[in-house]
Order: structure tokens, then sequence, then C-alpha cells
């Protein structure tokens, strides 16, 4: 059992000074698994005094970038050596498959810090530059943007948290996160990796708690941005309260995303690819391919082959590595979930296999894989993201309508294409309003930046790209 009884705060554990406790339940047998006291006002103050303290203190303000290249690389090692325990951690608590956590939040967490860490070395801080009107030169400096509050959904908890912390911690910023009260235990791990390490007071803080202790945290006053990665109705309330206080906001919101099969896709690969591309951590991922696109001409074959998949995925207990399907996150995204089914089924479309709750399990909060066939693209399950095991095939004529409809949504942050000739598919790929796109296959890069269009959010994150959102930009206009 993991009862807490303290906060992160300026580098020791911190009595909260609020009184209210969260209890943290395991999505596969609904037990309690821990608990842990809700951030309040006064610790959300404190957090981000201590933030903006470290900003201003020598051991960290004053560190060149290879010193803080090693801090990262040491803050690494240490995650590295927990990498098991925290994976094993966000699995009992969100349900997600093994397999999956420990490669994304055991081994990915380090990666991801260990990618920064290196491209920090590499970065330009000061350029001096020509004038454009030749009377001398400019100064460039990257400066550290300040004081981030990072805000992290419960889906991939520590890795969708390093995609802010590692980039903060390269630029030189200083951090108050905040992890979602579903997946709060995972985020212990990180605060005592950070302290084994030596990272130095107030750099790192972590104030638990849900909404009401986010929004507080986002209009801070001691708060210079935001990076928020959740839904896209959490992203417009946060991104009004920035627009206001005009504060740099990154909004990494929610997908209904497309994956398209062309007419020459070889159905095997395809439908073994969609797997993957659209049901892992059991849909409980923002860039799923969850729309299909099928051709008409094919569109059986195609429908029974992804109903065959959906079918056999190994249903199950997330710490089996063999598990492909666990239980979604909560009794709450359950009911969602299962609402979602009821509108598919009331609005037409024709269920192919799911369609409720597995009957060999008593415990957990499981939903079985479901297909959904002569889905209408204006439907209800074919416009909201579900954020569950639910895909829904929808028939096209051709490849203009299959763009067309891919397109027509108020999302655009993932999507696939499926075919056997790669440069039609990259064809596709240019044409598909999205923030990210795979043609047989859908990976992360994290070389590369990710974010969404339209409703799916603003700013990206990953990549270098990742790393200049951290920065602010000073010309220096040097006289004699
Ligand atoms: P959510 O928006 O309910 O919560 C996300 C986080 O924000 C939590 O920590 C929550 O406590 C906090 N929060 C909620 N309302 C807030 C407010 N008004 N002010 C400040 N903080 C607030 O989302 P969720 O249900 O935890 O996560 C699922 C959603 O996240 C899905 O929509 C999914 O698509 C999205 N997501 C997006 C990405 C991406 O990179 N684009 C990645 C993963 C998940």
């Amino acid at each position: 059992m993991h009862e807490h009884s303290t906060l992160f705060i300026d580098g020791t554990w911190a009595s909260s000074r609020g009184s209210e406790r969260i209890e943290v339940f395991s999505a596969a047998t609904e037990e309690k698994l821990g608990s842990f006291p809700e951030a309040g006002p006064a610790d959300i103050d404190a957090a981000v005094a201590a933030a903006r303290a470290a900003l201003r203190a020598p051991e960290w303000r004053d560190l060149s970038r290879e010193e803080r290249s090693q801090l990262m690389h040491r803050f690494a090692d240490v995650l590295e050596s927990r990498a098991a325990e925290r994976a094993q951690t966000v699995s009992q608590q969100n349900g997600m498959p093994i397999a999956i956590a420990s490669f994304a939040e055991g081994d990915g967490v380090v990666a991801l810090l260990r990618y920064y860490a290196d491209l920090v070395t590499t970065v330009e801080l000061e350029e001096e530059r020509t004038r454009l009107d030749g009377t001398g030169t400019t100064l460039v400096q990257r400066t550290p943007v300040g004081v981030v509050a990072a805000i992290a959904p419960w889906n991939f908890p520590a890795v969708l948290a390093m995609f802010k912390l590692a980039p903060i911690l390269a630029s030189g910023s200083t951090v108050v996160f905040k992890p979602s009260p579903e997946t709060t235990l995972d985020s212990y791990l990180l605060a005592e990796a950070a302290l084994e390490a030596g990272l130095p007071a107030g750099v790192l803080n972590i104030v638990p708690g849900g909404a009401e202790t986010g929004k507080h945290l986002v209009s801070h006053p001691g708060v210079d941005k935001v990076a928020f990665t959740g839904s896209t109705r959490a992203g417009r309330q946060i991104g009004a309260v920035c627009g206001e206080l005009l504060r740099p906001v990154t909004l990494e919101l929610g997908g209904k995303s497309a994956g398209i099969i062309l007419e020459d896709a070889p159905v095997e690969e395809t439908v073994a690819g969609l797997a993957t591309a659209s049901l892992l951590n059991t849909g409980q991922t923002c860039y799923m391919s969850t729309r299909i696109l099928a051709p008409q001409s094919r569109y059986g074959e195609f429908v029974e082959a992804i109903t065959a998949m959906a079918s056999s995925l190994p249903v199950g207990d997330p710490l089996d590595p063999g598990t492909f399907v666990g239980p979604v996150v909560s009794r709450t995204q359950r009911e969602r979930v299962l609402g979602y089914i009821d509108a598919g089924r009331s609005e037409g479309a024709r269920i192919t296999t799911g369609g409720g709750v597995p009957q060999d399990r008593d415990r957990g909060w499981f939903v079985e894989p479901t297909v959904f066939a002569d889905v209408d693209n204006r439907s209800t399950i074919a416009r909201e993201e579900i954020f569950g095991p639910v895909l829904s095939v929808i028939p096209y004529a051709d490849e203009e309508e299959a763009v067309a409809l891919a397109n027509d949504s108020e999302y655009g942050l993932g999507g696939t294409v499926w075919t056997a000739d790669r440069d039609r598919g990259l064809g596709v790929a240019r044409r598909v309003e999205t923030g990210s796109f795979g043609v047989n296959r859908f990976d992360l890069d994290w070389g590369a930046p990710f974010g969404g269009v339209k409703s799916s959010g603003i700013g990206r994150e990953l990549g270098p790209e990742g790393l200049e959102a951290y920065f602010s930009l000073k010309s220096i206009f040097l006289g004699t």
C-alpha cells in the first residue's frame, strides 16, 4: 500500500497545508492502492515560490550546458534503476498493459531525459548576428522561460510528464508539476529520483490534486508558462485563462484520428498494424486511428478482418505480459465508454464484435474490444473522442472522399494510411490536416515534433522544437 503523508516541494518532503486526501484504486481489481494529500492553494503558493527561487539560485542558474546535461543524465540513471517499479506502479493504477508500460513509462522516461540532456549541449544559447543594416552586431540570447506549470493526464502519466520535464530542465527553467489524481503514485517515485540525483531544491516541485488544484496552478501569478496535456474541454478552459493573462501555453489535447485503408492494402499486415495504431493502451491513447476508413470495394473483407483482430486480442490482467487489452482507467471512464457504445447502437451503426463488459470479468473496469461497422462520419461515435477500445469502420468511395472524411473532424492529432504503395500513402499523408501521420505504421519519433491542429491543441512537444518551447528569446543590440 502506498500511503503518502507529504508533498515534494522545495527539495524536501513537506507536510500538506491542506486537509483533503485522495485515494488511488487499481483499475484491474478495484482495490485501494494508496492515498496522498491533495495540494491546496497554500501548497501551490509554496511550490511556485520554491520554483521561482530555484530559477535564481546559483546552483541551478549558473550551471553550464554541460553541467546541466550531466545532472540530467544522473537523474536518468536513478530513474533507470527503478524503471520496472515505475512501469508496474503505472500499470496498477491505470490498467496499462505491462508490456506497454515497460516500454513507455519505464524505459521511455529514461530515454527521453537522456535525449534532451544530450540535445542541450548542442543548442546555441547566444548567437552573434551581423545587423541587417550593416552597422554592427546583435546578440540573440536564449534564456529559460521561467517557472513552468506542467499538467499531465492519467493515460501515459510518467512519459507524458517527461515530455515536459526533460526539455524544461534542459532549458534551465524550473517546474511545478501536477499529476492526475488517478495516477499520482508514480510521481512520488519521480520525486525520490530527483532527490537521489541531487537536483537542486525547487527545480522540480509536485502538487498532486484534481482540476481545482490545476486551475489554481494555471492562474498563479508566479507562473511564466503552462504546459498541458489532457482533454480538449480542459484545454479550452486553460487556454482562456492563459489568453487573459497573456501567458504562453502549450496544449496537447484530444483526437479522433482516421486510419485510411487504401484499395491496394494487404489485409493481414494492415489489420495487424491497426491493432496497435487504433487500440494501444486499450484505446486510451490520444492519437489512435479509431475512425477506420475502408474502401467500399473491399469493405466486407476489411470489416471481417478488423472484427477478427479485435475479438482475438488478449483481454486481461494488465500485469500479465501477454495482455493487449486491460481495463479502462476508472468506473467513470467505463461508464463513458459504454455510453458511447449505446449511442452508436441507437444511431444505427452495426456492432460486429464486443459491445459490453466481458462476461468473465467480475472485477476491474473492463470493456470488450468493440467494432462498429456501417458508421456514418456524422454520427456521435465518429465525431467524439471515446478513449476506450471502440473502433468505427466507415466506408468511402474513392481516395478523394477518404481524405475529405479524414479531414471532416474537429480534431487533427494523428492518423494513418495503409497501402502497398508507400508513395501513394505519402501523397495521402500530405493532404490530411493533422499534426502527425503514419504511412503503414504509427509510433512517435521523439526526435520529431508532436502536437495537434484544430481542437487537438496548440504548440509542439518532442524534438528540438519541444526544447525551443521553453526558451525566451532576447535580442541585445550591441553598440560601441
Ligand atoms: P483531463 O483534461 O480531464 O485532465 C488532464 C489533467 O488536467 C489532469 O491532471 C486534471 O486534473 C487536470 N485538469 C482538468 N481540468 C483542469 C483545468 N480546468 N485546469 C487545470 N487543470 C485541469 O483529461 P484526462 O481525462 O486526464 O486525459 C484524457 C485526455 O487527454 C484525452 O482527451 C486525451 O486525448 C488527452 N491526451 C492528449 C495527449 C496529446 O499529446 N495530445 C496525450 C494524452 C492524452
